[in-house]
């Protein structure tokens, strides 16, 4: 049985207690694939409730920083187990409240598996630099410090992963935390936290306050007592929380849009990379950061590509995720359909050509979800709209060049820079590219989705600040450096002035 099933009327989670908004305001959370399925009814909140979270954050951590990050560990690897063995219900849980189709979200399911684990194993880790003195009769060596409270705003599309890739990584270092969840899929981080909570995790170490981004998590970014803000998002609400934490530098990790490509070079095994464009296009409905939203394909190549991409995906088969045949679920609510549906107005009107899809999906009883049919642009020029800017919906821009130095230019030639990917059968193209594509993640002869945990994931120019998740990366931003010097030579010794033994 669902967890939401067993009570549909959640609330935030402060100091340890589960406690309605202070203004006693609510919103729902409903399926995507169906809005008269009401998924749950969470708290609106707004800075009272931040503030008694935090403060309940500030408390909590004098202790838990002084745990010792091995303890620390043993609470996540009892909640990897836990999640393990709740993996199908949190994921029918998430593609009712999110929509995608459920090998999918068992995959989200699975990536806050790995993320636990990993974060767990760092636990006897957390590795500091031990180097030599250049004075006798001294010691110098590096340790990690937590920060604090640190603030995390996640967005809806990987509703457990993404939390998890913050609020582990965060813990295992000693931080304690407040999170504000997407407003869309608040369930998945109800459903994260309830298992650290039975996994043993203390008091007020990891808090929840749901609601809107400008009532709870703006001041939540704000707040004196937050040491470092983690955010995943889009790049204008990432521009909003770079600048809320500049005036105190507040360190702020952002990760943030995307315009991702896939290039087909002409030696590319063609079958391989339509799979790769499919599967990257429009899996979760193309709504991931690195959904491949660009397919730049070699003029040699141009017209056998499109005929079989456009053909396979007019084969998918659109539908509630909790169906087994499906293969697109809808896209996440109304305003995001809505954005959809004007993109592919703007294409057209930009002068592309739709060869599948365009429209709204509504026939078979898809009326009641948000819904949109899998849509291939061709004739795209890269200084359209549709190539430059996220639609972040099922939508592809297919792209003619004629040379290699000519694809490269296209891939940068936006202000994202996430991840790209080639398909090539050329050892010096593929390295070529992996040199030259100015993205934080690139892929050869696979699509521009599926990253892995163990690595650093994260993006260039308009897509983030430089920080990166996920890897012992993620342990970077999570943790401040601290130098230690320890003198036992029972003389001042003066640094880059005293030589003599
Ligand atoms: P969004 O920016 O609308 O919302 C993200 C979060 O920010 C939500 O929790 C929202 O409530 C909150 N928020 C909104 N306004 C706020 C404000 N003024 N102050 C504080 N918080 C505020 O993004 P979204 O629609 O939820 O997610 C889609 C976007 O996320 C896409 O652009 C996608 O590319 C990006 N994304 C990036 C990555 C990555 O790792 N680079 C991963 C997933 C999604």
């Amino acid at each position: 049985m669902s967890t939401s099933a067993v009570s549909r009327i959640h609330k935030n989670f402060i100091n340890g207690d589960w406690v309605e908004a202070r203004q006693g305001r609510t919103f729902e959370n409903r399926n995507p694939a169906d809005t008269s399925e009401l998924v749950g009814i969470f708290p609106s909140s707004t800075h009272e409730d931040v503030n008694a979270a935090v403060e309940a954050a500030k408390a909590a951590f004098v202790k838990w920083r002084l745990m010792p990050a091995p303890r620390r560990a043993e609470i996540l690897y009892r909640a990897a187990e836990i999640l393990v063995k709740r993996k199908e219900d949190m994921a029918r849980d998430m593609t009712r409240e999110m929509g995608k189709p459920l090998s999918e979200t068992r995959g989200d399911v699975q990536e806050a598996i790995d993320m636990t684990y990993y974060m767990a194993g760092e636990g006897r880790r957390l590795f500091g630099q031990t180097v030599p003195s250049e004075l006798p009769n001294k010691f110098a060596m590096s340790v990690r410090d937590p920060l604090g409270v640190v603030g995390m705003i996640t967005p809806w599309n990987f509703p457990m992963a993404i939390p998890s890739w913050k609020i582990m990584p965060a813990l295992i270092c000693g931080n304690t935390v407040v999170i504000k969840p997407a407003e869309d899929t608040p369930l998945s981080t109800y459903n994260l936290v309830q298992i650290l909570i039975e996994s043993g995790l203390p008091r007020g170490v990891v808090n929840i306050v749901n609601g809107m981004g400008p009532d709870a998590g703006a001041p939540l970014i704000t707040h004196p007592d937050v040491s470092a803000v983690s955010f995943t998002g889009s790049t204008e609400t990432g521009r909003i929380v770079n600048q809320a934490c500049a005036p105190s530098f507040k360190p702020c990790h952002l990760e943030m849009g995307g315009k991702n490509i896939i290039i087909v070079m002409d030696d590319a095994n063609l079958e391989l990379a339509v799979e790769g464009a499919v599967w990257g296009g429009f899996g979760t409905s193309g709504q991931r950061c690195t959904a491949a939203s660009r397919v730049a394909v070699h003029a040699k190549v141009h017209k056998e590509f499109l005929d079989r991409f456009a053909a396979r995906v007019k084969s998918l088969k659109i539908g509630d995720g909790l169906d087994p045949g499906t293969d697109v679920g809808p896209v996440i609510n109304e305003t995001q359909l809505e954005t959809v549906m004007k993109y592919v107005e703007i294409g057209k009107n930009e002068g592309a050509k739709i060869v599948a899809g365009g429209h709204r999906a509504e026939s078979g009883g898809l009326s009641s979800g948000w819904f949109h049919e899998p849509t291939i642009f061709s004739g795209v020029d890269p200084r359209m709209r549709i190539a430059q800017e996220e639609i972040f919906g099922p939508v592809v821009a297919v792209i003619s060049f004629s040379s290699f130095d000519e694809s490269i230019e296209i891939a940068n030639n936006v202000k994202y820079g996430l991840s790209a990917s080639i398909y090539t059968r050329n050892a010096n193209q593929a390295f070529r590219a992996m040199r030259d594509l100015q993205t934080g993640i690139v892929y050869v002869n696979a699509p521009t989705i599926g990253a892995e945990i163990q690595l650093p994931f994260g993006g260039t120019k308009g897509t983030g600040n430089g920080h990166r998740e996920a890897g012992t990366a993620a342990i970077d931003f999570y943790s401040e450096w601290k130098t230690l010097y320890i003198d036992y030579s029972d003389r001042l010794q003066r640094a880059q002035i005293d030589a003599e033994l």
